[in-house]
């Protein structure tokens, strides 16, 4: 009896071997060699910023699916060049985007309204009424972006504001993702000059607010011509068209939110 079982138990043993062999053999995805010789042109850095899960996901994507060879931002323009080379296409690069926080209502410029004792994440504390700032657009400054950045790039400074080194930026908009109010953009490396604000309320509500807030008062478009666009009451850079005099916009701002930005040392 004893000795049956054990052939029985032998052979269904054998039989399901030879089948998960055989389904191996057959049922194998065989990955395009081409993914992994493009994994190794990129640059490594899995941060996700071409909007794949790694750089293997990307590399996947361009060879299966076809996607974009221009979507890899912390690559620059040589790993641009690579990617374009190894597919046979032509591609240019555009102008490197670095992340900027487009407010400057730090602590003692944008006062808080409650004491926020929940844990030090944004998300947690933008979910607390809105957050514990008077200005509900301003950065709550509890580091939520910095921690997302993975090139430390991003300072929370000792008066409580995100505030971003450009000449670290790798262009990987995490940081963009991660913001609960959507106060991170994208903007051309070249420029330095930007509205450091993000309120779209009225005059009287931002200057309760905050101190250096955007009052809508279109100053900056009289004297900045198309280099400035309204968006309700919120002043913004046109990117595309440069500012002619750009002291005298800095200056005729009422609310001191146009500010040039220093290249800081960090870079
Ligand atoms: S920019 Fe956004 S994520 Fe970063 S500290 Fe300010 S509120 Fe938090
Ligand atoms: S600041 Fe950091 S997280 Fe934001 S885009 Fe630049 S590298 Fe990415």
């Amino acid at each position: 009896m004893i000795v049956a079982t054990t052939v029985a138990i032998g052979g269904m043993g054998l039989v399901c071997g030879v089948a998960l062999a055989m389904a191996a053999r057959f049922l194998a995805v065989h990955e395009d060699p081409r993914v992994e010789e493009l994994t190794e042109i990129l640059p490594g850095a899995n941060c996700g910023g071409c909007g794949f899960a790694g750089c293997g996901e990307y590399a996947k994507a361009i060879i299966v699916d076809g996607a974009e060879v221009t979507l890899c931002a912390p690559g620059g323009a040589e790993i641009l060049d690579n990617i374009a080379a190894f597919m046979g296409v032509e591609a240019e690069a555009g102008e490197k985007h670095v992340a900027i926080v487009l407010c400057g209502g730090d602590n003692a410029k944008a006062p808080r309204r409650f004491d926020y004792n929940g844990v030090a994440d944004c998300n947690a504390a933008h979910a607390v009424d809105g957050g514990d700032k008077k200005c509900n657009h301003g950065c709550l400054g509890y580091g939520s972006c910095a921690r997302a950045c993975p090139v430390e790039a991003i300072e929370i400074t000792g008066t409580g504001i995100a505030v971003v080194h450009p000449e670290l930026c790798i262009g990987c908009r995490k940081c963009v993702k991660t913001c609960p109010r959507f106060i991170i953009e994208m903007v051309p490396e070249s420029q330095a000059t930007h509205v450091f604000c993000s309120s779209k309320d009225k005059g009287p509500i931002v200057k309760k607010a905050c101190q250096v807030g955007c009052i809508g008062c279109r100053l900056c478009v009289k004297f900045g011509g198309e280099s400035f666009e309204m968006d309700g009451f919120l002043a913004r850079r046109n990117y595309e068209t440069p500012i002619e005099d750009e002291d005298t916009v800095i200056d005729k701002c009422p609310g001191d939110c146009i500010v040039r930005q220093e290249k800081s040392a960090a870079g």
